[in-house]
């Protein structure tokens, strides 16, 4: 062109050079014959499946990439030029040129008859191979008792990054080559990202190394954290402190656990469905069966956090705050009441560690062997399923109305900075006499766990002076304060407050009028 002068201008230009991934040469594109499978008649019989809910896909929305992806499918390239894989089941006729394809190694030419056949040389894509897994594993194409007994399958396991390449391909050879999907359910886990949300990476240096976990925290107390935090639809953002968090619940249930033991003399099994059973441990049965209801319905659900969350209230907030604490008036009081409040620790206890156990496999199966209990180990006994006879609404509405009460006492308690051991009394006051009658039922277990010196009753009338006061549901309730608190140095204290206040207030209105 420049030498016949026809050239016009020449200018550098910016291309996208190809690099091979390994190696990081420049490579150069070429065009190549490969096997391709044509994708469409084996996708819609899959969308079909997911969308009338044949599989499940959980969290479900997960459904809608998978319908995008499937809607557009586009063929697949299958053959790989490399040496591991499974060959394709092609022989091309040295003679006549054409192609032979058969599940069986033939012998001669499909077209011609002619012996000098070779097979292809290129091998299956992996995830070609890996798209047979559900029925290749279970002696597919040979009707095995297992491939009768095993599939479908119940549940796949994954990561959302093979949704496509891997769950999509099997559901669509599964529907071709077994007439049936290959799985009821997915279960798409989460990623496990740092606590800000990012990518746990080496070069970040913010990778949480679960062997290092498992040495400083104990094995439970590391998976019950991945199960507790594991939201569905979310990634699990994982901090250090959570698990030490859970840490101290494995220790909770280790110290649960002593105590029950410690307080087993003489122990008798009762059939308690068939004892006169006091209201608190009617109340802690009747918690134990909705736990149960709930942990299995999370389950079933894949919520796995909620499982782990509810057990984790129950056993914490419901059976050792409060129960536990009000088993020790039963023991020390010996006989039929003793024997009753030890089958209830032990029941609520042992219904616990089977709940708890796949998410603390280690410490429940250890104390469960040291209790009291039916069955060789822990790993192969039920999971726990709901007693209904055992769900009283009636009484654990009584019982909220009573931990109500102590709460609010405590509350004052802690307002006022009484100490522990410092007794005091308190009046509940209530308008009609019916609202009364519940407290005054349950005098003794409000007395021990508010500790109370005495506590009365008051049906309306004037309120006491001088005492600090919480108003509740049905009630009110009042914790005289004298003798007990200084009040002129609290006079001072509040006198002090409210100067603090005034000078913040007209602070704040100079600032607005400005
Ligand atoms: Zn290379
Ligand atoms: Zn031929």
């Amino acid at each position: 062109l420049k030498a016949q002068g026809l050239l016009e201008k020449i200018e550098d230009y910016e291309v996208v050079l190809g690099k091979c991934y390994r190696c990081g040469d420049v490579v150069e594109p070429l065009l190549s014959k490969q096997w391709f499978v044509k994708m469409k008649p084996l996708a819609t019989p899959a969308i079909a499946a997911v969308e009338r809910g044949f599989t499940r896909l959980v969290p479900e929305n997960w459904k809608n990439l998978y319908f995008d992806w499937m809607r557009n499918i586009r063929d697949w390239c299958i053959s790989r030029q490399i040496w591991w894989g499974h060959r394709l089941p092609a022989w091309t006729c040295k003679d006549c040129g054409e192609i032979t394809v058969s599940r069986e190694d033939p012998e001669a030419c499909a077209h011609c008859g002619s012996e000098n056949i070779v097979q292809e040389e290129d091998v299956l894509d992996t995830w070609f191979s890996s798209a047979l897994w559900p029925f290749s594993t279970l002696g597919w194409p040979e009707d095995t008792p297992e491939l009768r007994l095993y599939y479908p399958t119940s549940l796949l396991v994954t990561s959302f990054d093979i949704l496509f390449f891997w769950v999509a391909r099997m559901l669509m050879m599964g529907l071709h080559f077994m007439g049936a999907v290959p799985f009821r359910d997915v279960y798409i886990h989460a990623l496990v990202r740092d606590e800000k949300g990012q990518k746990m990476s080496k070069s970040r240096g913010n990778v949480i190394d679960p062997l290092v976990m498992i040495e400083k925290y104990g094995t439970d107390a590391f998976r019950f954290t991945l199960a507790a935090l594991a939201a569905q639809g979310r990634d699990i953002k994982l901090a250090e402190s959570r698990i030490e968090g859970y840490r101290h619940f494995v220790n909770k249930i280790w110290n649960a656990a002593r105590f029950v033991l410690l307080n087993l003399d003489g122990y008798e099994k009762v059939d308690l469905s068939q004892a006169t059973l006091p209201k608190e441990s009617r109340w802690i049965l009747s918690r134990l069966q909705k736990t149960i209801e709930r942990v299995r319905r999370s389950l079933d659900e894949y919520e796995f956090d909620q499982a782990a969350l509810g057990i984790y209230h129950f056993f914490w907030h419901e059976f050792c705050d409060w129960y536990v604490e009000m088993s020790k008036r039963f023991l020390a009081q010996g006989g039929e009441a003793k024997r009753l409040a030890q089958n209830v620790l032990v029941e609520v206890l042992e219904k616990s560690l089977r709940l708890l156990h796949p998410f603390m496999p280690f410490v429940t199966e250890e104390i469960w062997q040291a209790i009291p209990h039916e069955g060789e180990a822990l790993i192969v006994a039920p999971y726990p399923r709901p007693q209904r006879a055992f769900i009283d609404e009636g009484v654990e509405a009584e019982l909220n109305k009573v931990k109500e009460l102590i709460v609010a006492i405590r509350a004052i308690r802690a307002d006022y900075n009484l100490h522990p051991t410092q007794e005091i009394k308190a009046i509940v006051r209530a308008e009609r006499e019916e609202k009364l009658t519940l407290f005054q039922e349950f005098s003794p277990v409000i007395k021990q766990l508010a500790r109370l010196k005495t506590l009365e009753f008051q049906l309306g009338g004037l309120r006491p002076k001088g005492a600090a006061s919480v108003v509740l549901a049905d009630a009110e309730v009042f914790v005289p304060l004298e003798g007990l608190v200084d009040v002129a140095s609290e006079l001072k204290k509040l006198k002090k407050d409210e100067e603090k206040t005034l000078k913040e207030l007209s602070r704040v209105k100079g600032r607005l009028e400005n």
